[in-house]
């Protein structure tokens, strides 16, 4: 993590603590003129519990530049323990952002990840809403991406931008693996807004991103998340006042303390 920033730590993972405006004036856009490189996780709840269980994965976390604050729960969370965190910062905000700035500004963009369809379209759309938008190369996410061959292709395409679509754990897992191989590049992991991008899912309408229910629009539309629901919810329990105070009765947080020490 660079000291550039106040980070606020929630449950050992320290979040870059700043607003958007700044974190891309101030990190992003000059890593990108300098021809720097930087590694971005956007973190929320789930990233968080899986970093608990996972030795590796949490060093991963550690390892990056920025860990942004995306998702209600890290910011509740970040509120509870006294120390607020300024913004929440969606990952796929920031992509949105990369994706303009790269037009205007001529940097190149390579996107990994999602199924072959969902990649092709979403670059199409991203061609198509960001006209100028240089693509460096593009490949799915079920191909082998740690072959030599396919790796030497990004890597000699010298990217400036690295988009991951390959669902958290997988795409940092990726970034970890082969940062050092670039010269230069912003590196981020974004999950499923390659799908978000393509149109193949769809982000939720912003009434009930307003009432904190984004996870729930998720998991009306793919039923397979619900072990990612109950793992935000093991973060609540932890985090949430007053879910905090029922995990307390219960005894869910005792317990989880005790197996921690
Ligand atoms: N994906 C992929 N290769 C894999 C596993 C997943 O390209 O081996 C893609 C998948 O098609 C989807 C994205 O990764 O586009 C994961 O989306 P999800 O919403 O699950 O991301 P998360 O919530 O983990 O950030």
């Amino acid at each position: 993590m660079t000291e550039q920033f106040r980070s606020v730590p929630v449950m050992d993972i320290d979040f870059t603590n700043t607003t958007m405006d700044v974190f891309l004036n101030e990190t992003i856009h000059p890593c990108l003129t300098q021809a720097q490189k930087c590694f971005i996780v956007t973190a929320n709840p789930e990233i968080v519990m899986a970093t608990r269980h996972n030795a590796r994965f949490k060093e991963t976390v550690q390892s990056a530049d920025h860990v942004l604050p995306d998702g209600i729960g890290i910011i509740n969370a970040a509120k509870m323990q006294g120390t607020p965190i300024d913004e929440r910062i969606c990952g796929v905000d920031v992509m949105h952002h990369l994706l303009a700035h790269a037009a205007e500004n001529g940097y190149s963009v390579f996107f990994i990840g999602a199924q072959e369809a969902s990649n092709k379209k979403a670059v199409e759309k991203a061609r198509e809403k960001y006209p100028g938008l240089i693509v460096a190369g593009r490949s799915h996410g079920y191909a082998d991406l740690y072959d030599e061959a396919f790796v030497r292709t990004v890597v000699e395409a010298k990217p400036d931008i690295i988009l991951v679509a390959l669902g958290m754990m997988k795409q940092e897992g990726w970034i970890r693996d082969h940062i050092d191989r670039f010269d230069k590049g912003v590196f981020m992991g974004v999950g499923g807004s390659f799908d978000v991008l393509s149109g193949t899912a769809k982000r939720a309408p912003s009434i009930w991103i307003r009432f904190q229910l984004e996870w729930l629009y998720r998991l009306i539309r793919q039923p397979k998340r619900i072990i990612r629901v109950v793992k935000a919810g093991q973060f609540m329990l932890l985090h949430v006042p007053i879910i905090h105070k029922i995990g307390k009765v219960i005894g869910y947080n005792k317990s989880r303390s005790r197996k921690k020490r």
